[in-house]
């Protein structure tokens, strides 16, 4: 049993359980070939052309062309294809077709790449233009108006995936008036959540997919204005009159008949004004969770489905954690790295500020969701609000919340692989910054804020003049004495008050290789911490550089975990997850999941508790965090520093979250 909110739908949704009956009845019972010509066959037939009926009436095609294809993307090669096809045909008898192919700047990515991947393949070679958006995300159409007359294909959406805009259309159709250019309409958002009339529009080429509502994955369908151009993407056995070969894909078309079934009757799905209530109560909750958020398109031009957000000071990547943690499904605006969300080029598209582009958040849900839903992720954004107050503004008098990891006095913060670090006498609440970049100022700033800790230094391990001769710099109980290296390196090592530089904890090493550092500069267990760390390794010794110690297998499966954890009663269980997913993820605990007593010691906070860890090598260690890799690279920093049983649990919490379920079912 799951307690995810899945507020994801732009991506794919769940599959409409009446879809999924139809579909495996299809499967199971009602299997035959529509192009069979004994019973089995023409059942099929008769259902294909039911669901092809319905689809008509549903989009309004009229007496265009509708066939069923695998998806948008097949959909929108069809189209090209076709368009760029004619208009290859035109200029080979001497037309004129105009010299530019238009396409909208926020398309979905399958719009511009076919269109160039068609256009030279075909050797077209005609001019592509991006047809500019306004802050609104909608089509400048005083663009449009100018390349019209020399168009001679135009893609536009009817909503967007991103931002939910819903496109001008009747605008765009005006701009086209004297065009004899092709028109695509990207219709895979708009499907169930705007009304469609096709047949009343000139839109030559309009794509859905099915599994954005409802349906399952692979299948879609194609409509074709009656009169527009049209090649067969797929030839061979002839099926949908000729126009898609292949044996038709009966499930995905019975399930698609289902939901096209639900969408007709009106009695299934929200009306447009329940859904605009439902988005009006999670904006209020956003609003409310996350002071000086912004969202990033008029809501008055949008899907009532997708809300697009950015909250000033938090990345997308902590959000989208922080979410995570609290088993919210959303997404970023774009697609996103695990290391790093890359900014949207959608709102780009709008001129929206950096940090907002970099920063969005897209929450979107279909037709189908409940009152109750909403409402419960309603309660899980006021939860990831409070998370974010007590995590990350928390004033510096009040006692952190309780279960928060032990103040840890030595903290890494990265940025784009390289690493910065802090280092704090927590009893004396003074700190010192080394390598302070800019992009994890804010980070740091945060923290420091948040411990109330005065900041004694800020310290470079590169110096810029050759002459300058660097301080020891005494804090709190602490020394960070530096050590030169060559001409412009000083490493920083830190001691307690009394001990020798071979006696140290850590050391900061900058840009200088571990393996450059010559032993009596530090001890050989002395934590090696980098200012640039692409491998991940977190933290090196003089001894494990010189042990070697190979990458030894060190992850459990989920399903080993168990066993494991059984067989050694005495092992730890340590979270690595930042604060504040540790924080939200404590919200769906509540809602009953069995959880074993773990530690919680974020990865930044690694190099504080490495010494402890070592010091117990006969203590295994498991850790944790939301995808396995994180721990997984705990896990391989401990095994080089020399600690003989420091495991990964092999695909993180998900998987694990598996285990306790199948044990439950069992
Ligand atoms: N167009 C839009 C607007 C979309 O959102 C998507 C899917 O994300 C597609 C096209 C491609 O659809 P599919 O992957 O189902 O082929």
């Amino acid at each position: 049993m799951t307690t995810e909110i899945y507020l994801d739908g732009n991506a794919t949704t769940a599959v409409l359980p009446a879809a999924a009956n139809a579909a495996l009845e299809t499967m199971c019972s009602r299997f035959g070939n529509p192009s069979s010509s004994h019973g089995a066959g023409l059942q099929a037939r008769a259902l294909l052309e039911t669901v092809r009926a319905c689809a008509r009436r549903v989009i309004g095609a009229g007496h265009g062309r509708l066939m069923f294809n695998s998806g948008a993307t097949e959909g929108i090669q069809t189209a090209m294809l076709s368009a760029l096809v004619a208009l290859r045909d035109r200029r080979a008898a001497g037309e004129a077709i105009g010299r530019w192919l238009v396409v909208g700047a926020t398309e979905h990515k399958a719009v511009p790449e076919s269109l160039a991947h068609w256009n030279r393949v075909l050797g077209l070679d005609l001019d592509i233009v991006v047809l500019e958006v306004g802050q609104d995300g909608r089509h400048d159409l005083a663009q449009l108006r100018r390349l019209a007359p020399d168009a001679g294909l135009v893609c536009t959406m009817a909503a967007n995936n991103e931002t939910g805009v819903t496109s001008n259309l009747a605008g765009i159709e005006a701009a086209l008036t004297d065009s004899a250019a092709y028109w695509l309409v990207d219709c895979v958002q708009a499907l169930g959540k705007l009304g469609l009339d096709l047949q009343r529009t000139r839109i030559d080429y309009a794509p859905f997919s099915g599994h954005k509502l409802y349906a399952p994955k692979g299948i879609g369908m194609l409509y074709v204005r009656p009169g527009a151009p049209f090649t067969p993407l797929m030839v061979g056995g002839g099926q949908e009159s000729g126009q898609r070969s292949g044996t038709e894909n009966m499930s995905g078309i019975a399930a698609l008949g289902e939901v096209l079934a639900a969408l007709e009757s009106g009695a299934v799905f929200s009306s447009q004004q329940q859904l605009e209530a439902l988005r009006g109560q999670l904006v209020t909750s956003l609003s409310a969770a996350f002071p000086g958020i912004v969202f990033n398109a008029p809501s008055a031009l949008a899907l009532p489905t997708t809300i697009n957000f950015s909250v000033p000071w938090l990345s997308s990547r902590e959000l989208l954690d922080l979410f995570d943690a609290a088993e919210l499904s959303v997404s970023t605006g774009s697609a996103c790295s695990a290391a790093k969300a890359e900014p949207s080029f959608v709102l780009r598209a709008m001129a929206l500020p950096a940090w907002q582009t970099e920063a969005a958040i897209r929450l979107s849900f279909g037709p189908l969701a409940s009152e109750r839903e909403i409402a419960a992720a309603c309660a899980r954004i006021a939860h990831c609000g409070h998370v974010v107050r007590v995590s990350a503004m928390l004033p510096p008098t009040r006692k952190p919340v309780e279960h928060i990891a032990p103040l840890h006095n030595v903290v890494c913060f990265t940025h784009d692989g390289r690493s910065s670090w802090l280092v704090a006498d927590v009893l004396a609440r003074s700190c010192v910054l080394i390598d302070v970049l800019n992009g994890a100022a804010t980070p740091i700033d945060r923290h420091v804020r948040r411990h109330g800790y005065r900041i004694d230094a800020m310290l470079e391990t590169r110096i810029e003049a050759a002459g300058l001769a660097p301080r020891p710099v005494g804090f709190g109980d602490y020394l960070l004495t530096p050590v030169r290296h060559g001409g412009r390196h000083v490493i920083y090592v830190l001691t307690r008050a009394g001990e020798t530089l071979i006696q140290a904890s850590h050391a900061f090493i900058g840009q200088i290789a571990a393996r450059d550092i010559a032993p009596g500069m530090v001890g050989q267990d002395t934590l090696l911490l980098a200012a640039t760390d692409e491998s991940g390794r977190l933290a090196t010794s003089l001894r494990a550089e010189h042990a070697g110690q190979g990458e030894e297998a060190n992850e459990l499966s989920a399903a080993m975990t168990g066993g494991y954890l059984e067989a050694h009663p005495n092992a730890r269980l340590i979270d690595v997850r930042e604060l504040h997913e540790q924080l939200a993820g404590q919200f769906a605990r509540s809602t009953g999941e069995r959880e074993r007593m773990a530690e919680h010691v974020p990865l930044s906070h690694l190099a504080s508790a490495l010494h402890d860890w070592l010091a117990a090598p006969e203590t295994p260690l498991v850790f944790y965090c939301r995808s396995g890799n994180r721990s997984a690279r705990a896990a391989a920093c401990l095994r080089r520093l020399g600690h003989p049983a420091a495991w990964s649990i092999g695909g993180g919490m998900a998987a694990a979250a598996d285990v306790v379920r199948a044990e439950r079912a069992a």
